[in-house]
């Protein structure tokens, strides 16, 4: 019997992803805190259309996105021709690596990037590279001292995932200044929302032909089932990631769900408002009980503990009371537990959990 066949350089590196869980044995009321999903569940608009595009579910949706594209592009004051939109913000990464990583070449990112940025890299057969940060925050020098004429894409979350941690417009604005030629800066904004005042690097992505901005519908817009992200950039870039996209990558149903969730702009006002808010009481709350964490930009607190058998014990406590938070020791932070911000009632919940643990 002949053999099966072997698969290509690199794949057999990846290490598979891991979700966040979603369900504790023998508990109903569960609170998943490990995904960041939007507490506020999607948008009532959103849902509508999606119902009412499901009706139309025998036929192609279209392939150019035209019209998510024109909302993004007018709520973001961007041009809609250099938008493009993926299967998540994972399938423009996975489109990049493709595009411009092969065996030989390096992909940048910083010591606890996003874990899909090695797997994506090691999918192209290229090899990730990851750079030292300082005090759980994005180091320019360390990644401007690790670019070499190898790198090929550098991938920066903006604010980070699991850090929360965010670097202001200068340090993205010397990075992308000091990369070598040819290499292209890709800005991370999944959690761009979050942070007022900040435009995911929309600003520089359109502005300069090295560097290339991501956003997501599946944190602040509710949608991460539907699963509909989007890139924007310079227009030669767009057209080569359009040649490899699938032309019906996105189906009716999240293609309408995703432009009505685009165009609600009070539900993304309140969502932020929640954040916000329960973000500084799980902030100070934690602080309180003693438990260190940074400032987070984002939706999410990361809870650091003396080691990793006290945020395993504390995470088993908060289990046994059906609150599912994450380990990001797959992240190289053994000792930390991820806890996304939750809206009042969950927030409430999780403090009273912490406060009973019995370190
Ligand atoms: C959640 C997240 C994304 C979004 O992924 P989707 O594929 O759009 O759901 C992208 N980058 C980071 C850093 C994230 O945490």
């Amino acid at each position: 019997m002949q053999a099966a066949p072997q698969p290509q350089p690199g794949i057999m590196d990846i290490a598979l992803y891991q979700g966040g869980a979603s369900k504790v044995a023998g508990q109903t009321d569960v609170l998943k805190l490990s995904s960041n999903e939007n507490p506020h569940g999607a948008p009532a608009s959103a849902r509508e259309a999606a119902r009412e595009a499901a009706d139309a579910m025998h036929l192609y949706p279209n392939t150019d996105h035209a019209s998510l594209r024109a909302a993004i592009a007018e709520v973001h004051g961007i041009e809609a021709d250099r938008v493009i939109c993926g299967v998540g913000s994972d399938e423009i990464i996975h489109l990049l690596c493709q595009a411009y990583v092969g065996p030989g070449d390096e992909v940048l990112h910083p010591e606890y990037g996003f874990l899909m940025y090695p797997i994506s890299a090691r999918a192209a057969g290229g090899t990730p590279v990851a750079a030292p940060e300082r005090n759980r925050t994005v180091d320019v020098d360390a990644m401007l001292s690790a670019a070499t004429e190898r790198t090929k894409l550098v991938f920066l979350a903006n604010p980070a995932n699991p850090t929360g941690t965010f670097l202001g417009g200068q340090d993205l604005v010397r990075l992308a200044d000091g990369l070598p030629d040819g290499c292209l800066l890709v800005l991370d904004g999944a959690y761009a929302e979050y942070v007022e005042e900040y435009d995911g690097g929309l600003g520089l992505a359109g502005a300069r032909p090295n560097v290339f901005a991501t956003r997501t519908f599946s944190k602040m817009y509710g949608l991460g089932g539907m699963r509909v992200g989007w890139g924007y950039g310079a227009q030669e870039v767009i057209d080569v990631l359009n040649r490899l996209r699938g032309p019906f990558n996105l189906s009716n149903v999240a293609l309408a769900a995703a432009e009505a969730a685009m165009r609600d702009r009070d539900f993304v006002a309140r969502c932020l408002a929640t954040n916000t808010a329960q973000r500084a009481r799980l902030t100070e709350g934690l602080r309180a009980l003693g438990i260190s964490c940074d400032d987070s930009a984002a939706n999410f607190v990361l809870a650091r503990f003396a080691d990793e058998a006290e945020a395993l014990a504390c995470d088993a406590h908060l289990k046994s009371r059906g609150i599912i938070v994450r380990h990001v020791a797959s992240y190289g932070l053994p000792h930390c537990l991820r806890m996304t911000v939750g809206d009042k009632a969950g927030t409430t919940r999780l403090l009273e959990a912490l406060n009973a643990w019995e370190r």
